[in-house]
């Protein structure tokens, strides 16, 4: 080693060094956000291997592929300056670092011939997995009792859980899902058929993932075999782990020697997935004596006043144990902007990313956070009309999602009836109307004379019949529309078929209300299809998965894919309840807490400014069967009054506000046709 080369983990504090260099006993570090929990992970490890360790026996799990990498690439660089490597000699891999399905896929697939399992069993995603249980729900004709029988999505949610929370059906259907009960033997006699089905054709769902894994550990040989193949364990964000994950870890390293798991109780916002923040309170219980605990207080990442401000609304949460977050560094109070409404909010925050990078500061030093993905939509619309590039984690691309599709393609074909893209996408949507018969329409419009005699005249089978007729009234309302009263009628005619193909309708609703408004701002059909055909987002950021590395686009994400990282420059949009608690969550106590502890981990993102909006209207979209309700200006019940005037600096911009638009002199009205005919 090159002994010239400064100590790469000099910059460790002591309490960090403790937690890097401790050995054998099980290690909890428990501590606050950006006090460097995951760099101590990764210093850790690096130190483990740089002491003799084999990296192929040291289990690293994360929450996220992204994590992972990132883990990946802090350690490697440790690594590198640590062993005085070139930057053309590669670091030792990880080759064990993932999360936990990752990891639980590749060793089911090493140990398939011992648990019977297929050795090419293939996975099924989200959507998959829904589309089996509502296949099975039909072959065991549950939906055709007098009761309504839970949907395939609620199904697979009800059994996730019950795998997740290591809970029974009763159990699961009492707490967290109480409008179904009644159903509770029907839902075990569907999920044992689920069971059956998958295994009958040799796939696995992402819970299985899990489960399977701990079930093979459950066998002691299996738990000897599997466990020995590595001297340390180690996990990132612990306190969003689930029970079956905590089983896993207890079987593989039974006695915690060479467990190592870090975590933030006062970020724990996954419960919804059956994340259980007992895993890591419990954790030096269940491992005492042994069990070393250690607390990381000082935070490298925020300026004091920003963590001031956090720290301000973590305190009235009604249960915590880490502690209130300090760092010394200098600078601004967080800002709370008042705008107008969602779409003043869009061009504020558009206007002053491009001011801090004027001001020197990269698109991807900066991020918008909000809660729920439709939340961003206005903003990319925004960024795609002034050409910002941005890359979108977490939720749907806005305009790629198939419903919003759906909907802009019914727009399309009423204005243009040979465009055969959106004819077909429309047509098969049509119910009744399969593929072949939407060809033989299309065929029979692209050849006619009079496209629109042509859709009239087409003739349909029995079973569209009556599906059909319903598509050409719209259709003719369609025409004749003014705007932007066309997609309300577009909607109108849409939303049914919603209703039939898509289980999670009342979310996706919400996205086509938002679409509805977006569109309300163009003066036009033609305006609005055009701008959207002409620059579509994909334009801007196609390579959203992959970026090149010299590029610079901005960070949108939601507050929950946000974890664990961090930004120079935070802005969290509709800091108002409705939103912040979520209107979903204003019922029950423990998720109003959630989204506090959510309101936090966003905050503690930003390095040197965070920026809250606070849109004095904010569309309420979640419960659209409720109609489309407006709420007026209520900051976040998280941020009450005092917190706001003490930590917070609070601005209203005239702009933001709509005030330009009434200054505007109104123009003088002139006779120009007169004035022409005077010409002559
Ligand atoms: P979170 O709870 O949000 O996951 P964390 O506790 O995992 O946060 P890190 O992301 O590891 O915190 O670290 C936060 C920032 O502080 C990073 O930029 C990291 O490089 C920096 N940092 C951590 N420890 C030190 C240190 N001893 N000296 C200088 N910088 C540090
Ligand atoms: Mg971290």
């Amino acid at each position: 080693m090159n002994a010239a080369l400064a100590d790469p983990f000099a910059a460790l504090n002591d309490a960090q060094r403790a937690a890097v260099e401790h050995r054998g006993a099980p290690l909890l570090v428990i501590a606050g956000a950006g006090t460097g929990k995951t760099m101590t992970l990764a210093a850790r490890v690096a130190r483990l291997v740089l002491d003799g360790a084999d990296p192929n026996r040291i289990l690293l799990l994360t929450f996220s592929r992204r994590a992972a990498q990132e883990m990946q690439r802090r350690c490697g660089a440790l690594l590198h300056a640590a062993l005085g490597l070139h930057a053309t000699q590669g670091a030792p891999l990880l080759p064990w670092a993932g999360t936990f399905h990752a990891v639980g896929a590749r060793l089911l697939r090493e140990y398939a011939a011992s648990i019977g399992l297929a050795p090419q069993f293939t996975l099924l995603d989200r959507a998959d997995a829904e589309d089996l249980m509502g296949w099975v729900r039909q072959e065991l004709e549950l939906g055709s009792g007098e009761r309504r029988f839970p949907l395939k999505g609620t199904c697979l949610a009800i059994y996730s859980r019950v795998v997740n929370a290591q809970a029974g059906v009763d159990d699961v259907v009492a707490t967290t899902f109480p409008w179904v009960r009644g159903h509770e033997a029907e839902l075990k006699r569907l999920f044992a058929a689920y069971v059956d089905a998958k295994q009958r054709q040799q796939v696995l769902d992402y819970d299985d993932l899990l489960l399977y894994w701990q079930q093979t550990m459950s066998e002691p040989a299996l738990a000897q075999a599997i466990g020995a193949r590595f001297d340390h364990v180690l996990v990132d964000e612990y306190q969003d782990t689930n029970r079956l994950q905590a089983a896993i870890l207890r079987a593989l390293q039974p006695d915690g020697r060479g467990l190592t798991v870090v975590g933030d109780d006062a970020q724990a916002i996954y419960s919804f997935r059956a994340a259980e923040v007992r895993n890591i309170l419990d954790f030096p219980a269940q491992f005492a004596p042994a069990a070393r605990t250690l607390a990381l207080t000082h935070n490298y990442r925020s300026t004091q006043p920003i963590l001031d401000a956090s720290n301000a609304v973590i305190a009235r949460a009604a249960e915590r144990f880490t502690k209130d977050l300090h760092s010394g560094r200098a600078g601004a109070k967080p800002r709370l902007v008042t705008v107008a409404d969602e779409a003043a909010q869009a061009r504020f925050v558009a206007d002053d990313v491009l001011l801090q990078r004027e001001n020197g500061l990269r698109l991807r030093q900066q991020a918008v956070l909000f809660r729920t993905g439709h939340h961003g939509a206005a903003l990319e619309l925004e960024l795609t009309r002034r050409g910002i590039p941005f890359v979108k984690y977490g939720g749907l691309r806005f305009l790629e999602a198939a419903h919003v599709k759906d909907l802009l393609s019914v727009l399309r074909w009423a204005q243009n009836p040979r465009g055969r893209l959106a004819a077909f996408r429309v047509a098969t949507l049509i119910p009744g109307l399969g593929p072949a018969s939407a060809r033989r329409l299309l065929d029979a419009i692209e050849t006619a004379a009079d496209p629109l005699a042509a859709l009239r005249g087409f003739k349909p089978s029995a079973a569209a019949a009556a599906g059909w007729r319903d598509w050409l009234a719209a259709h003719a309302a369609l025409a004749d529309a003014p705007w932007p009263g066309a997609i309300t009628l577009a909607r109108r005619w849409y939303e049914p078929q919603l209703e039939r193909l898509h289980e999670d309708a009342a979310i996706r609703r919400g996205d086509l209300a938002q679409l509805e408004r977006i569109a309300a701002t163009f003066t036009s059909r033609e305006r609005f299809l055009a701008e959207l055909t002409l620059d579509p987002p994909e334009a801007t950021s196609d390579e959203s998965d992959a970026p090149h590395r010299d590029e610079d686009y901005l960070i949108l994400s939601t507050m929950h894919s946000a974890k664990g990282q961090e930004w120079a420059s935070v802005h969290v949009l509709n800091a108002v309840d409705g939103c912040m608690p979520a209107d979903v969550a204003t019922g029950h106590g423990d998720e109003i807490e959630e989204e506090r502890r959510l309101l936090y981990v966003a905050m503690t993102r930003a390095r040197h400014q965070l920026t809250l909006l606070v849109p004095q209207k904010f569309h309420l979209t979640q419960q659209a069967k409720y109609g489309d309700r407006h709420l007026y200006g209520a900051l976040t019940r998280f941020i009450p009054e005092d917190i706001a005037q003490r930590h917070f600096e609070r601005m209203a911009p005239a702009a933001a506000l709509g005030a330009e638009a009434a200054n505007t002199t109104p123009l003088p009205a002139i006779d120009l046709m007169a004035r022409v005919r005077r010409a002559f």
